[in-house]
């Protein structure tokens, strides 16, 4: 049984088998939830970014890559890169929908059951919550009716607005 859940916490805080960064494609670390998640995984994290940069050199909007977690309690952090939002003509929807299914096509890659999402894009990079949360919704809910290894998907809202939009955007 798949389930999507939606609930207000720190996403640090989730024990689950991934948790999803929504990073800048320096993967460097920055502000808000990426901030928050390097500051939580100690300097193993950047480390390991540090790795994927020399390989590949960051990672371009809408890609994600993964990591081991540093000293979290989730066993990867998978960093995406979320569209900053201009005017809604430059593609940044689309992105955004690839921001999830990239992550959870390297979770199924990885043998990952549980994940956890933050509301990416909503904080620093503008994009309108309302629809953010539409398409986050709608993105996780046609992947797990493909047959996946993925059992729960966990959206961690920090703030009781977007607790409220993605709540209602999961009762459809
Ligand atoms: P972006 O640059 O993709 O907009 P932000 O980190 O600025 O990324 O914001 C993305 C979302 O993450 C925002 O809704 C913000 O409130 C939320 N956020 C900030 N810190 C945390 C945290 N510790 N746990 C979960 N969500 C967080």
């Amino acid at each position: 049984m798949r389930q999507i859940e939606v609930i207000q916490g720190d996403i640090t805080r989730m024990s689950v088998d991934a948790i999803v960064n929504a990073a800048n494609s320096s993967l460097m670390g920055g502000g808000g939830v990426d901030g928050a998640i390097h500051r939580a995984a100690g300097p193993k994290l950047l480390e390991a970014c540090r790795q994927i940069v020399a390989r590949q050199g960051g990672c371009k909007t809408g890609d994600a890559v993964i990591t081991t977690a540093g000293n979290l309690s989730c066993k990867y952090v998978i960093h995406t890169v979320g569209p900053v939002w201009r005017d809604g003509n430059n593609g940044e929807r689309e992105k955004l929908a690839a921001c999830y299914n990239n992550s959870l096509d390297l979770a199924v890659a990885n043998g990952i059951r549980t994940i956890a999402f933050p509301n990416i894009s909503t904080g620093i990079y503008g994009f309108p919550k309302e629809e953010a949360a539409m398409i986050a919704i709608a993105s996780v809910h046609s992947y797990v009716k493909k047959e996946t290894t993925i059992e729960k998907v966990i959206f961690v809202c920090f703030d009781a607005e977007n607790l409220r939009l993605y709540s209602s955007a999961i009762k459809g």
